[in-house]
């Protein structure tokens, strides 16, 4: 057996795995054949600064950013030392968390990327319709419901992109349906009907129910399909991240360059998040920022397209997976297209991580710093005690020569979601052997 089908049989029987991407290249030599450029994470940027003054009017809880969806960046020594104690190995290194789990309007990841996908939409309509010019304050729109009502806006979600955009659709005034997968949680469901957004479940996986939705938007000329595997704006509102990442760096006095080495452990469920996120990065930190995908053993769609090179065209279902997880942002069976595509010489490697010990890591982080973080966030810690539990981890850091720089790095827990999830949830969460 070939390296790549020993590790495909190794996804296959639900072993943890770490697979280092050597398709990758040098970031300044593939960034210009990528099908996004940093112009256009240049333009989504500038799109959302257009719409802080709405947002600010919408949403009060984002007066405190001026209109701009940010989250914390937060040092976390008590919970490595916490990690420790309970007998992890750790790289070397500084253990920081940046806090998407509580990103206003959606608290969690997908208030970057869907937030800014509706944010486009109704920005074109209005344009079209002639109640704004580039240059005008968006606060007006928030008197223009009645304009966006006959326009519908449709997606399919396992929950948090489902209330990301049914959140933001229903604040501009769309008509808004959600397709639901059955692995999304009750209480998510209950969330966007209570706001007013139509929901339709599936007893179906997550494919499907974005298939459903994709189908009943191409009949209508007024509706605008979100899709969570093709969507180019996602992708974009999701790379925006970066730049901001860099700022919260200079204001801490954080130092990132070739000997600060900077490592990013990304929850993955289609890909579009945390492919975003590291197309932001590689484009403000270059080869100075290792990116690392985590996806839980019963569905690595991602790595599964990857390492095979199928990319979108293989499901974990091909080789034997359910794709049943407690790590319910992570549920997909098939990877986003133009996520691969865009990692597929750009992404350092993937890591994977059984569901059972995602609670552990839940309790550490929160008895070590109070904070909370749902299921699939909690992956991002497999990445992280990742580097120094695998060999390949181990050699993808003495390859890159980067043994005497590990003493500065920068290691970066990108917490997903989690401030939504209520108290009566969180509870069985915590006690609850997954
Ligand atoms: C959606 C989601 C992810 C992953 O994002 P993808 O774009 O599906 O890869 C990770 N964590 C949480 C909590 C999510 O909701």
């Amino acid at each position: 057996m070939n390296n790549q089908d020993k590790l495909i049989q190794q996804i296959a029987d639900r072993k943890e795995v770490c697979w280092i991407n050597k398709e990758k290249k040098e970031y300044a030599q593939v960034r210009s054949i990528l099908p996004l450029k940093k112009v256009d994470i240049d333009e989504a940027s500038r799109r959302l600064k257009r719409f802080a003054p709405f947002l600010e009017e919408c949403f009060p809880e984002t007066r405190k950013n001026h209109g701009l969806i940010e989250s914390p960046f937060t040092s976390i020594p008590e919970t490595k030392a916490s990690l420790l104690k309970n007998g992890f190995q750790l790289p070397e290194g500084r253990l920081y968390i940046k806090q998407d789990n509580c990103l206003d309007i959606a608290g969690s990841v997908k208030a970057r990327g869907g937030v800014y996908e509706v944010l486009k939409v109704a920005e074109d309509i209005a344009i079209k319709e002639g109640i704004i010019t580039e240059n005008a304050d968006y606060a007006v729109l928030k008197t223009k419901k009645d304009v966006f009502k006959k326009y519908k806006i449709q997606v399919g979600s396992t929950g948090n992109l489902g209330l990301s955009i049914g959140i933001m659709s229903a604040a501009i005034g769309f008509e808004v349906t959600v397709h639901m997968s059955s692995d999304a949680k009750q209480w998510k469901k209950d969330l966007l009907r209570q706001k007013g957004v139509k929901v339709i479940e599936y007893d179906s996986d997550y494919s499907m129910a974005v298939a459903e939705g994709r189908k009943a938007a191409e009949k209508d000329a007024l509706c605008h399909f979100v899709d969570d595997e093709h969507s180019k704006d996602l992708f974009l509102g999701y790379a925006v991240a970066a730049e901001r990442l860099k700022r919260q760096f200079e204001e801490q006095g954080i130092v990132v360059d070739e000997k600060h080495p900077l490592f990013v452990y990304l929850p993955c469920g289609v890909g579009g998040a945390p492919g975003g996120i590291t197309f932001g990065l590689k484009e403000v930190f270059g080869e100075a920022v290792h990116c690392f995908f985590v996806e839980p053993v019963e569905c690595p769609c991602m790595v599964l397209g990857l390492a095979s090179k199928k990319h979108e065209q293989i499901s974990i279902k091909d080789v034997g997976l359910s794709g049943k997880t407690a790590a319910d942002g992570l549920a997909v069976g098939r990877c986003s297209s133009l996520s691969a595509d865009m990692m597929e010489y750009v992404l350092d490697g993937e890591i994977t991580v059984s569901d059972k010990v995602l609670n552990k890591y839940m309790r550490i982080l929160e008895e070590a710093n109070g904070i909370f973080i749902e299921p699939s966030s909690c992956a991002a810690f497999a990445g992280y005690t990742g580097m120094a539990k695998f060999k390949e981890a181990k050699d993808y850091i003495e390859e890159n020569n980067l043994g005497s720089y590990m003493k500065n790095a920068v290691h970066v827990l990108w917490a997903t979601g989690g401030s939504l999830v209520p108290e009566s949830i969180r509870e069985k969460y915590r006690n609850d052997e997954w």
